[in-house]
């Protein structure tokens, strides 16, 4: 199974210590101006990112924050982003031509691994066509169809550009459909950075909605209340206070943004029981389960149906693609076919639609699942056995190829659980890690991700390392 589904496509590992090789050639970093006089450098395993430092000055004055995206800025690990300069199967390369194994997969995307050959030649065909059309193309019908027949929710989709979007548009859907206002989410559940989503989880347990940002008006999030996951009796609640206003409970079937958290045996059932009870609609936001947890994403995985579903990541294969998609009844309400207005220029693209065609074809072959399965476990496996022979408190789990642990015996069942994690212990790991090649995401609060181009030998070289930094902190 591995051998047919592994291929990393020539490029070779230069082990687990980060080597510093000759930058690849598109690497633009000279020309950005030296700011820093403290260089991060490891002189003993040769590791620097200086110009990664360089080039994070430069950005800083050019975007805010110096990113295009907060989590990137690594804030939460004491440091400084790297800047990579290119990726393939399950490596990347930094602009000081450090190599890493990396465990973000561009936040998902990267599920059959970075760069891979057949998607990079499928793009490179349709982009002679072109690169956007604004008019229908018969790619958007194959992937809808791909769509349609993998998740069980989904009678109809609509394709859109982000999982932001897709939350949008599945909210406003909900609405429309219920004539309900409210809604349900719980608390360190993320569904994009859309104003009504934005809400402080409170202690309480059913704290209104109180914005999250600055500019976001109140009464844009009073609508939204919340609950702890993993809470029944304060769904129950909610709907009791609440009774004939809510539209629509909206979750993550498994939490990837609170770090890992898998859902208690009944929890999901107990809420598509409510939902129904109550004339609610129950959305999915498989943004990161979709295509991850199982080709049916985490609906097909825990066998619940919920009424709306919203995609992003994996479907789009490394471009920028998010969906909604329900029952046709619901969904014929979006226009043209119904009243609730939704619409995107770039909806659709040829080029987006192409990676995640290719994507979900290397995803629906035999074994992919179960592979996804068997090199996560070994990897979860060994940090948690390392952490433990090393003293340290440690819990953690995966369903496929989503993962994550805490530095807490746990267990983890809500954000409060999570936030119960030793952070500071986290940052020394982290540190720790990226010095030796491994790049998990830069917050103790994100999922992890495997991909079909993760090798047996990259999990082993990650957990060997995890047990040296975790002797060491
Ligand atoms: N929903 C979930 C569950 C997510 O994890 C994310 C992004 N991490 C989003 C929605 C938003 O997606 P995007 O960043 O593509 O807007």
């Amino acid at each position: 199974m591995a051998a047919s589904i592994n291929g990393v496509g020539g490029v070779g590992f230069g082990g687990l210590t980060c080597s510093t090789k000759t930058p690849l050639p598109s690497s633009r970093s000279s020309s950005f101006r030296v700011q820093m006089s403290v260089p991060v450098e490891d002189k003993k395993r040769n590791y620097t990112l200086q110009k990664s430092q360089e080039a994070f000055n430069a950005a800083l004055n050019l975007m805010p924050g110096g990113v295009n995206s907060p989590v990137r800025a690594f804030k939460s690990v004491g440091g400084q982003p790297i800047f990579m300069d290119s990726v393939k199967g399950s490596h990347m390369w930094d602009i000081d031509g450090n190599e890493y194994i990396d465990y973000v997969g561009s936040w998902g995307p990267a599920i059959i691994g970075h760069a891979d050959d057949e998607v990079l030649e499928a793009l490179a065909e349709t982009m002679k066509k072109g690169t956007s059309f604004g008019s229908p193309c018969l790619l958007e019908s194959d992937l809808a169809e791909m769509v349609i027949s993998a998740v069980p929710s989904i009678e109809m989709v609509r394709f859109v550009n982000s999982g932001t979007e897709a939350c949008m548009g599945a909210l406003r859907l909900a609405r429309t459909f219920t004539g309900q206002e409210k809604i349900i989410k719980f608390e360190g559940c993320y569904h994009g950075h859309a104003d009504p989503f934005l809400v402080k989880a409170g202690s309480g347990v059913a704290t209104l909605g109180l914005p999250d940002s600055p500019g976001v008006p109140k009464a844009t999030t009073s609508g939204t209340l919340t609950a702890p996951y993993n809470d029944i009796a304060a769904v129950e609640s909610l709907f009791n206070s609440n009774e004939g206003e809510i539209a629509a409970i909206i979750l993550e079937p498994a939490v990837g943004n609170s770090g890992f958290i898998t859902p208690k045996p009944d929890f999901l059932e107990a809420i598509r029981r409510l939902t129904k009870e109550n004339g609610a609609l129950l959305i999915f936001d498989e943004v990161m389960t979709g295509f991850r947890l199982s080709y049916g994403g985490a609906q097909e995985y825990f066998g619940i149906t919920p009424d709306l579903t919203t995609l992003g990541k994996v479907i789009g294969g490394g471009l920028p693609v998010g969906a909604y998609g329900g029952r046709r009844e619901i969904m014929e309400m979006v226009a043209p076919a119904g009243p609730m207005y939704q619409a995107g220029t770039l909806s659709g693209n040829p080029l987006a639609m192409t990676a995640g065609i290719q994507t979900l074809k290397r995803l629906k072959a035999p074994g992919t699942y179960e592979y996804l399965d068997r090199i996560t476990r070994e990897l979860v496996q060994g940090i948690l056995n390392a952490g433990k022979k090393t003293g340290h408190a440690i819990c953690g789990g995966h369903i496929r190829g989503m993962f994550g642990f805490f530095f807490t015996e746990g267990p983890v069942h809500n954000f409060d659980d999570a936030k119960k994690s030793d952070a500071a212990k986290f940052v020394r790991f982290y540190q720790g890690m990226l010095r030796k090649g491994v790049y998990f995401a830069p917050s103790q609060f994100e999922a992890g991700f495997t991909s079909l181009a993760h090798s047996p030998e990259d999990i082993q070289k990650t957990v060997a390392a995890a047990e040296n930094v975790l002797s060491k902190i």
